[in-house]
């Protein structure tokens, strides 16, 4: 690969958190990068209005090198107080004041396709530019992964949605709805539905909701506090603090990891929604066996033999990382990458087994565990690339 002939040296796709932080930090490092995507548009565009963030305060900040681009700085030059919980939509400016000040020179067109070329890799935007790039940086965050039970495979969208379809609930006003799933997104959407007055029900197949951030008293406890809790919010006591360390997390056994993982991020409602959902009708231990249209309605049949006949089914179902569903990584390109369950494979420095070619985000996390499907993992899936990409021009 010559570097040097390429017309670029890093091109960032995606302009959310991860892409944000990392294009800062390449930036602050002297590197020449290109940053590709609408700034925000996951969290603006496939999050309901009115949400708030379930990860805390200190670990909801967009790493930047000078650490001048924290929340807090966020409201002290805003003359802004931001609530706790974060609402999405004051998440949202944040992360665009943040986008003005680091990378005010974003490109907002889609890359339509990314190829491996002679000179590193061939970019090619949405609106037929192409240009190359030595290095290709992922950032493309989850939205291309979200998982529809094959239950409701043949259902058309105005009758059985992705929670990650839609960004304004209200719009469901005089429906009946039912929520699937038993995780943040599905306990908020039904707070959000009854508290607009929507009748709705939650169904999922586990047993039991879970909550986090129940043990208060856990976290004010000073130093104790800070041994069992990482600052970076993601898993229960003790695994917090675990996952918070990706280099070690990584070389304990695969099963091990897995296991460790799943207890982090199992699906689970933030303590603050359990009064918010009281007398929302929840039935729990069962699945959805079948889903059929009905006239303008869908019906549902549960394990238990019981039926549902509501106007929309919110599917509440999560994402499943699997990069080939990202459209624009060419066939040719998927074929040399090496993954593991949907997952790229990476190195220390976030390099897949295409030298050049980098993943930030959830797409990490098999290689770096859960922490790097959260804000909060930023920090070190940026100084983990910097590291990787000036010590390789070092040594070019
Ligand atoms: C309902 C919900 C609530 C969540 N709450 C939290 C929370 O409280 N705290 C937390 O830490 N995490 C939360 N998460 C997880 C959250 O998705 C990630 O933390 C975060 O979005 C990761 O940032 P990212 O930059 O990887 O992805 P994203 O924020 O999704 O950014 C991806 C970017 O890539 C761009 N892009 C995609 N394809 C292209 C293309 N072809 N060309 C150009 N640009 C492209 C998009 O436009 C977007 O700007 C939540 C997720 C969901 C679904």
């Amino acid at each position: 690969m010559n570097g040097k002939l390429a017309d670029c040296h890093v091109a960032i796709i995606g302009a959310g958190p991860y892409g944000l932080s990392a294009a800062a930090y390449l930036r602050a490092a002297g590197e020449e990068i290109r940053v590709f995507g609408v700034p925000m548009a996951f969290w603006q565009n496939q999050m309901p209005a009115g949400m708030c963030l379930r990860s805390n305060w200190g670990a909801s900040h967009i790493a930047d090198p000078k650490r001048e681009l924290t929340l807090d700085e966020y409201c002290l030059k805003n003359g802004n107080h931001v609530s706790k919980p974060i609402p999405v939509e004051r998440f949202v400016d944040y992360g665009l004041w943040y986008q003005r000040r680091a990378v005010p020179d974003i490109d907002e067109r889609p890359v339509r396709s990314v190829e491996i070329h002679a000179r590193g890799f061939k970019v090619f935007l949405g609106d037929g530019e192409a240009f190359t790039s030595r290095r290709v940086v992922v950032a493309g965050g989850i939205s291309a992964f979200a998982t529809r039970p094959a239950q409701f495979m043949g259902i058309p969208s105005a009758l059985a949605s992705h929670t990650s379809e839609q960004n304004d609930l209200r719009k469901f006003n005089g429906q009946q709805v039912v929520v699937i799933g038993a995780g943040q997104s599905a306990l908020e959407s039904a707070a959000l539905f009854k508290e607009a007055g929507i009748p709705v029900e939650v169904i999922a197949r586990t047993r039991a909701l879970n909550w986090v951030g129940l043990h208060s008293r856990l976290h004010n406890l000073g130093m104790i506090s800070m041994m069992l809790y990482s600052t970076r919010d993601v898993g229960p006591v003790g695994i917090s603090r675990l996952v918070a360390m990706p280099r070690l997390f990584r070389r304990f056994p695969r099963c091990f990891q897995d296991r460790t993982a799943y207890r982090a991020i199992r699906p689970a409602g933030a303590g603050w929604l359990q009064s918010r959902i009281t007398g929302v009708p929840i039935t729990l231990g069962r699945r959805v066996v079948s889903a059929a249209v009905v006239g303008s309605q869908l019906r549902l049949r549960l394990d238990d033999r019981t039926e549902r006949l509501v106007d929309h089914a919110l599917l509440a179902t999560g994402f499943r990382v699997d990069v080939s569903r990202y459209p624009f990584l060419s066939q040719s390109l998927l074929r040399q990458l090496e993954t593991a369950d949907g997952f790229p494979v990476l190195n220390r420095g976030l390099e897949s087994s295409i030298p050049g070619l980098h993943f930030l985000g959830k797409p990490a996390a098999w290689s770096f565990g859960p922490l790097l499907g959260f804000v909060s993992g930023a920090e070190f899936a940026s100084n983990a690339l910097i590291r990787s990409i000036t010590r390789k021009n070092g040594s070019n």
